[in-house]
């Protein structure tokens, strides 16, 4: 799947912040919960406004890097400044464009699912693994990553553990029944620029590790964040 300029909300944002030094407001909807905003501004981050978890994540990142959802490529160009080789996807053709312009060596438009080259590490950061979308989604995930990490390699992600969200006054969480609860709908707005809803999926630790495990990874906890969010490791086993 690819996206049009038309249906390109976030590139649109992402391609105004960066000729303007400005942008409207990215709007985004749930059917879930209350409108939201994404602050562009935060998708242009340095490495010393990322997120502990982020910068632990650059920090590990070894071999072919492969950035999936590079957004405005600021973990990418964070890499090539550490010298490392990274390459840098998104389906949004105006984040493709703003990224080479902002010095991304090699940012390609491409869908993570038809990725064929072999990394030793990819990284979804700011909850990348959203894009698997739901639970149903981890073996085909699972199973393309066997595809894309070479031996040894390594997948680290961020991601939360959306529990809080369902808390009442008194602090009692107490989680919707059907479908996994950190399964949920987006869609966004840039000015009368509207995308299509998409599935995005949060998801605790726990549920990822035993997926990865019963897959044939390792996942290890690497560092637990400020607010029910973690940075985690996910390893493919040698032969
Ligand atoms: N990682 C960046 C941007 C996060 S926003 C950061 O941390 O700042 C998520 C990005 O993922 C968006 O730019 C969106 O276009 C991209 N994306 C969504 N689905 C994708 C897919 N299937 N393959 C590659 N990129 C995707």
């Amino acid at each position: 799947m690819m996206i049009t300029p038309k249906k390109d909300p976030m590139g649109a944002a992402i391609a105004d912040f960066h000729r303007l030094g400005k942008a409207a407001r990215l709007r985004v909807f749930s059917p879930d919960f209350d409108e939201d905003e994404i602050p562009v501004a935060t998708l242009f981050r340095s490495f010393e406004e990322m997120p502990t978890l982020e910068q632990q994540a650059l920090q590990m990142a070894r071999g072919r890097i492969l950035d999936v959802g590079a957004g405005a490529g600021c973990h990418s160009l964070c890499l090539q400044e550490m010298g490392q080789t990274v390459t840098a996807i998104d389906i949004s053709p105006l984040a493709v464009e703003t990224m080479t312009a902002r010095g991304v060596h090699d940012a390609r438009q491409q869908d993570f699912w038809s990725v064929e080259e072999r990394y030793d590490t990819i990284l979804m950061l700011m909850n990348g693994i959203g894009i698997v979308g739901s639970l149903n989604e981890l073996p085909h995930f699972f199973h393309h990553l066997q595809q894309l990490l070479a031996d040894g390699g390594q997948l680290l992600l961020d991601s939360s553990d959306i529990c809080y969200l369902f808390e009442d006054e008194e602090g009692i969480i107490e989680l919707p029944g059907g479908t996994y609860y950190g399964e949920l709908e987006y869609q966004m707005q840039y000015k009368s620029i509207k995308g299509d809803a998409f599935p995005w999926l949060y998801i605790d630790f726990e549920t990822l590790a035993d997926s990865a495990t019963t897959h044939g990874f390792t996942a290890e906890l690497i560092q637990m964040g400020d607010h029910y969010d973690y940075l985690a490791r996910i390893v493919k086993q040698g032969k």
